[in-house]
């Protein structure tokens, strides 16, 4: 589990909202921008419209949805189907406007300029698209079912890009509360960390000599807790990341091997030639990324990188 991290991202958003109002003031038939305002005020209130509910951020969406659960009528079903042109690759509805270019937007090109380069729910599978509508290998998650929220069918931040196994693991619970890897309001990258549990420490050629678990800041909020755990256990994290232990053992004796005296001597040796600076060396070493904004670059950098720091592998 890792969090969506850019500095574009209210850009982004902003963007997506206006490919969207676009298509809705110039398309025929079907109903329009002004048609949509009035039935979201007369559901939610006055001080809420199209433009807001197409950028309420994570905890705003939280808010709305604990009040309008189930709430459905026609034009929400639209945004189904606006969402459902988004989708798609071919037939294409919405386009970016710039300088009198139009530029398709899909969420082929929505998770391009999120560029978000693994699934944030497992960080475990990558979510590169390649053009081919038939093998794309990531989905737009809705954090929000689109079946029982269809009023954030194109939310922006309701849309999480995500891998398939993780996109239909993801139970459509909504009595539980999962973090949204959007969500400002929790640190998971510094609350939840992979730690080690050593069974056998004679010896470190073995996968049985050790096992991993969760560790939890002690400030952690009640809330904040139960959400990452939610999230471990809903999307069977121990289960498949239980599958990767062959990567700890190697940290395990990488930690050993790369000692500080070692590292040092590498680093007098080929910083400047070789690799740029000693997070470089760390990220040849580790096979990870030691920053929290480049964890979404490589499958399982977060796992690395919480056991190379127990390890003092950093
Ligand atoms: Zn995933």
């Amino acid at each position: 589990m890792i969090k969506i991290e850019t500095l574009k991202l209210d850009d982004l958003a902003l963007n997506h909202y206006k490919v969207i109002k676009n298509y809705l003031q110039n398309k025929e038939g079907g109903y329009s921008l002004e048609e949509i305002n009035d039935k979201i005020k007369s559901c939610f209130g006055d001080s809420l419209d199209f433009k807001k509910l197409i950028l309420a951020k994570p905890h705003e969406l939280e808010v709305l949805s604990e009040m309008y659960k189930w709430k459905c009528c026609k034009p929400f079903n639209y945004f189904k189907t606006l969402y459902n042109y988004l989708n798609k690759y071919d037939a294409i509805k919405f386009y970016t406007e710039e300088d009198s270019k139009k530029t398709p937007y899909r969420a082929y090109e929505l998770v391009k300029l999120l560029g978000v380069q693994t699934c944030p729910y497992c960080n475990r599978n990558t979510i590169y698209n390649i053009k081919n509508k038939t093998k794309r290998t990531s989905e737009l998650d809705h954090y929000y079912p689109k079946s029982k929220y269809p009023f954030f069918a194109i939310s922006f931040y309701n849309l999480i890009p995500s891998c398939k196994v993780c996109n239909k693991i993801k139970l459509d619970n909504d009595d539980k509360k999962y973090i949204n890897p959007y969500d400002t309001r929790f640190d998971f990258n510094k609350n939840m960390k992979f730690g080690l549990q050593i069974e056998k420490s004679s010896f470190y050629y073995s996968e049985n000599g050790f096992n991993f678990k969760y560790k939890f800041d002690a400030k952690i909020s009640t809330d904040e807790k139960q959400r990452i755990e939610n999230n471990l256990n809903d999307f069977e994290l121990k289960d498949l990341y239980d599958n990767h232990k062959d990567i700890i053992l190697e940290l395990i004796q990488k930690a050993q091997i790369y000692n500080d005296s070692y590292l040092d001597e590498l680093m007098q040796k080929y910083e400047g030639t070789l690799f740029k600076n000693r997070e470089d060396l760390l990220r040849l070493v580790t096979c990870g990324y030691v920053s929290d904004e480049d964890l979404h670059k490589r499958p399982l950098s977060k796992l690395i990188k919480d056991i190379s720091e127990e390890l003092n592998l950093t």
